[in-house]
């Protein structure tokens, strides 16, 4: 009986130990990480920040997404800070509805334009539990060391019908001590000439480029503005669009970028500032 006892307080020990190292494996490391999930055909951007808060900006079309977020977050985290949807397409919202019923969410970020897609109508009704918090160019917010800088729509889109769903992505700028980060959600080239002009300053060192490498976006001229280094393309595997357009992939080595990701070929990404 004596021995079970010992027996048992050791393999609790045991279990402790393994639950410590691998929740340390997690625990806030003082550096950012940027995340580019492998959602499939989508768009899903993952940001823990240096203490730990977690901002997610879409979620790709299905639940992929949640078993993206099961390998990057501590597995006793049901909590995320921050959610942003671009705009309500279906690779963009259909996860974050999963998302909504499963997490914690505090934050909802939407531009509020009118879509009566039902993925859209079901992610409102559930970030009915969350603050909702409609864009504007007034809400740049300091996320914990991380300024996030709202580019566009430079007007709010509450209640707004909108027949090029693409052109009211939301575009954000993350400004992490020298860092800048450009994600630009479907924005395609109509977009694209809004800011540049209204002379948004969009340099930045990685670009997520707009509409998963399609051709309808990444104009000379604007990857020229932004001059990042590092393009980061989400697109799935096969997808049946045919993302990345050859065209876009030239452009990106015209506009002098070093280097491509894509998570049709390289998976998740993790960026660690
Ligand atoms: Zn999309």
């Amino acid at each position: 009986m004596f021995l079970n006892y010992k027996k048992w307080l050791f393999c609790l020990g045991v279990m402790f130990f393994v639950i410590v190292l691998y929740s340390g494996l997690h625990w806030p490391d003082k550096k950012l990480h940027v995340y580019f999930l492998d959602v499939g055909q989508g768009d899903s951007i993952f940001i823990n920040t240096p203490n730990g808060k977690q901002m997610l900006i879409d979620g790709g079309a299905g639940n992929k997404i949640i078993y993206e977020l099961a390998e990057i977050m501590p597995f006793f985290d049901r909590k995320i800070d921050v959610v942003v949807l671009t705009h309500p397409d279906k690779d963009h919202v259909g996860g974050l509805v999963e998302v909504l019923g499963r997490y914690d969410v505090e934050k909802v970020v939407i531009s509020g334009v009118e879509s009566e897609s039902s993925d859209y109508l079901e992610f409102l009704r559930r970030a009915k539990n969350s603050e909702v918090i409609y864009q504007n160019d007034k809400i740049d917010f300091d996320f914990d060391g991380v300024f996030v800088d709202f580019l566009f729509p430079f007007d709010s889109l509450f209640g707004e019908h909108i027949f090029a769903m693409n052109d009211s992505s939301i575009v954000i700028k993350l400004v992490y001590k020298d860092v800048k980060i450009l994600l630009t959600g479907d924005l395609e080239t109509d977009g694209e000439k809004e800011l540049l002009e209204a002379n948004v300053d969009l340099k930045a060192d990685i670009l997520k480029v707009g509409h998963h490498g399609s051709k309808t976006s990444s104009s000379m001229d604007f990857l020229e503005a932004i001059f990042p280094e590092i393009a980061v393309i989400q697109c799935g595997k096969n997808n049946k669009f045919g993302h990345p357009y050859p065209g876009v992939l030239e452009n990106l080595q015209n506009a002098g970028i070093e280097k491509i990701y894509r998570n049709d070929i390289d998976g998740r990404l993790e960026f660690i500032f």
